[in-house]
């Protein structure tokens, strides 16, 4: 004997992914969601939501999401122009999300959260010729089996029509081990930041949208900008799914 489908959910109700309550949202309030997923990538996704953080999944109407992407302004910026696009608050519901994806591995939930995330850009307007996500350390990639900034910016490119590169950036070795050497070309490295342009790329005069999960200080995306404005890019803009610079009261809405 074997049981339907529908009588093992009925059994085993799925978990949500985010928070791991009973997963409720019904097929059709996520179809247009997996449409879009589908075209990227070609399968279904297994995504379980609940209707409580799928009503947390709609950034707020009329907010641009902008704001200053300036990571040291106390001692001078060489970009203090950088600016960060970050459509959802790093609240309660992000803190439970983005380690849902980076902890327990949800990486359908990271293109899920992709897909919401291009949307938004695309809504926003936002032009330009190359997507790229900031890359996650060898020791990370291994731990989690994907980098959570690619399968952001991935969507994100799909949804703006802008061509997507995952090597663009790489990370340089540790830069607190760094200092600890004292020859010319670790102090280089040092100043110059935790990352650096792959050197297959040439990006003089491009306009890049460098993508991360969340900006908190927002130094890790300034620095991410620094080494793309420094390997010849004309303008960068940053993007994040959430960050805590963003201000956003669900209450009042
Ligand atoms: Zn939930």
């Amino acid at each position: 004997m074997s049981l339907s489908k529908d009588a093992l959910d009925w059994l085993l109700p799925h978990k949500c992914d985010i928070c791991g309550s009973v997963a409720d949202v019904t097929e059709g309030d996520i179809a247009n969601y997996k449409t879009v997923y589908s075209r990227i990538y070609g399968t279904q996704p297994e995504l379980h939501i609940c209707g409580k953080c799928f009503s947390q999944l709609v950034p707020l109407q009329g907010m641009s999401g902008w704001t200053l992407c300036l990571s040291d302004p106390v001692n001078g910026d060489p970009h203090p122009e950088l600016a960060l696009f970050a459509p959802f608050p790093y609240d309660e519901f992000c803190q439970r999300a983005i380690p849902a994806v980076k902890f327990r591995k949800k990486k359908e939930l990271a293109r899920l959260l992709g897909i919401i995330l291009g949307k938004t850009v695309r809504e926003n307007g936002i032009i330009a010729d190359l997507v790229v996500p900031v890359p996650l350390s060898e020791e990370r990639l291994s731990e989690r089996g994907f980098n959570q900034a690619e399968e952001l910016a991935r969507p994100v490119a799909y949804a703006t029509g802008v061509p997507f590169a995952a090597g663009v950036l790489e990370r340089t070795v540790n830069t607190r081990k760094q200092t600890e050497c004292k020859d010319t070309g670790s102090r280089f490295l040092n100043v110059r930041g935790a990352f650096k342009v792959s050197e297959e790329w040439d990006l003089t005069g491009l306009v890049l949208i460098v993508v991360d999960d969340v900006a908190t200080t927002g130094a890790t995306l300034h620095e991410a900008a620094c080494a793309l404005l420094d390997a010849g890019a004309a303008k960068v803009l940053c993007v994040a799914f959430a960050s805590n610079r963003t201000v956003k009261n669900r209450e009042t809405v």
